[in-house]
C-alpha cells in the first residue's frame, strides 16, 4: 500500500503538535482526517490545509465524549470503510505547578485521565475494528517522556524534578496500555506504540506569555509521523523518540 492509499485520523489536531501531524501526514499523500472537539475549529483548520493542496478533510471528535466518538467512528466507516492510521494525539495538562505532588485536587487526577488515559483507551476502541480492515493498521500514542516511571526514580535524569503528578502518571499509564494492546494486536497487521514528541513549544507550556520547549513544532510532530508509517518490519509495543527507545 502507498502512503496515496492510506487513511489517517488525529485527535486533537486544531492546534500544536496534532495540525503538524495532520499537515506532515498529508504531504507523504495519506488522506488525513483532521479531528477536534470543536466542529468549527476543526473545518478551519483542515481548509487552511485544503488551500495548500493537501488531502485533508475535518471531523468533531471529542476523546471525553462516547456519543462523539462513537459518530466519528461511524463517519469514518461510512466515507472510507477502513482506517489505516490513529494518532491518539489530544492530550492535557491541568496539573497546578504551584502545588507538591500530593496537593493537587482529585478533579485534576480525574479530568487528565478523562482525557489522556480514558480518552485514549475509548477511541482506539471505537476505531480498532476499522484499524483491523486495513492491510497495515498504525496506532501511535502521544505520549510524554514525563510519563517514563525510570526516568522519575532516577535522581540523575533531565526529569527528576519536573514533577506533575497527574500528568505524568496519565503519561506512564498511556505507555502501560500500549504494551498491554501490542499484547493483544502481535498476531495482527496492526502494529501500536508510544512516543515522546520531545520538549515542544506549543499552548501546552505556554508559560508568562511565552511557549516554552527545546522544539519547534515541525520537529515536535516528526515522531508521531514517523511511528504512523513504520513497515510491516516495524516495532510495536515501544516506547520511542525519535530513533531513540526510551525506558519505561
Ligand atoms: P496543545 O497545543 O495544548 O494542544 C492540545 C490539543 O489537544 C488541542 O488541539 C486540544 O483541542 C486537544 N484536546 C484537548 N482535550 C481534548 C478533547 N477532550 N478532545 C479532543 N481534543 C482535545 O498541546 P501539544 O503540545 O500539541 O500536545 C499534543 C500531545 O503531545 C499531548 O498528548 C501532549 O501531552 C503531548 N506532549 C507534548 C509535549 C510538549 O512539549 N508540547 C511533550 C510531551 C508530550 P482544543 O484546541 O479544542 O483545545
Amino acid at each position: 500500500m502507498t502512503t496515496q492509499d492510506k487513511i489517517a485520523l488525529v485527535t486533537g489536531a486544531t492546534r500544536g503538535i496534532g495540525l503538524e501531524t495532520v499537515r506532515q501526514l498529508a504531504e507523504t499523500g495519506v488522506h488525513t482526517i483532521l479531528a477536534g472537539r470543536n466542529r468549527d475549529r476543526a473545518v478551519d483548520a483542515a481548509l487552511r490545509l485544503q488551500a495548500q493542496g493537501l488531502p485533508v478533510e475535518a471531523i468533531a471528535l471529542d476523546v471525553t465524549d462516547a456519543d462523539s466518538i462513537a459518530s466519528a467512528a461511524q463517519q469514518v466507516e461510512a466515507r472510507h470503510g477502513r482506517l489505516d492510521i490513529l494518532v491518539n494525539n489530544a492530550g492535557i495538562l491541568l496539573d497546578d505547578m504551584g502545588k507538591p505532588v500530593s496537593g493537587q485536587s482529585l478533579d485534576t487526577w480525574r479530568d487528565t485521565f478523562d482525557t489522556n488515559v480514558f480518552g485514549v483507551v475509548a477511541v482506539t476502541q471505537a476505531f480498532l475494528p476499522l484499524l483491523h480492515k486495513s492491510d497495515a493498521g498504525r496506532i501511535v500514542n502521544v505520549s510524554s517522556a514525563l510519563g517514563s516511571v525510570a526516568l522519575h526514580a532516577d535522581p540523575s535524569s533531565i526529569i527528576y524534578d519536573f514533577k506533575v503528578p497527574a500528568y505524568n502518571v496519565s503519561k506512564s499509564a498511556v505507555n502501560a496500555w500500549t504494551v498491554q494492546l501490542a499484547y493483544e494486536l502481535k498476531d495482527s497487521a496492526i502494529k501500536v506504540n508510544t512516543i515522546h514528541p520531545g520538549y515542544v513549544k506549543t499552548d501546552m507550556n505556554h508559560v508568562d506569555g511565552e511557549q516554552r520547549g527545546e522544539l519547534d513544532v515541525p520537529d515536535g510532530a516528526r515522531t508521531s509521523v514517523q511511528l504512523a508509517l513504520i513497515g510491516n518490519d516495524g516495532p510495536s509495543g515501544g516506547f520511542f523518540h525519535f530513533d531513540q527507545v526510551l525506558p519505561w
